[in-house]
């Protein structure tokens, strides 16, 4: 289930496109380390780390 996130106006990158540090194509907006990236694209990642933390919360639960 994909992770949403709700970004407001502190997200606009202010009109001009720079390239996404995930997929490289143009964005206009920035991330809350205030990089260029899409939103859809920090969901990703967002869902990625949250995969790899329950990953090793188990991991180290199991052990
Ligand atoms: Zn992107």
């Amino acid at each position: 289930m994909p992770r949403l996130l709700i970004w407001g106006p502190e997200h606009w990158g202010g009109g001009h496109t720079r390239p996404c540090i995930t997929c490289g194509r143009p964005a206009l907006l920035i991330n809350s380390q205030r990089q260029p990236q899409h939103k859809v694209c920090a969901e990703a990642v967002a869902d990625a780390a949250s995969e790899q933390a329950a990953t090793r919360y188990h991991e180290k639960r199991d052990r």
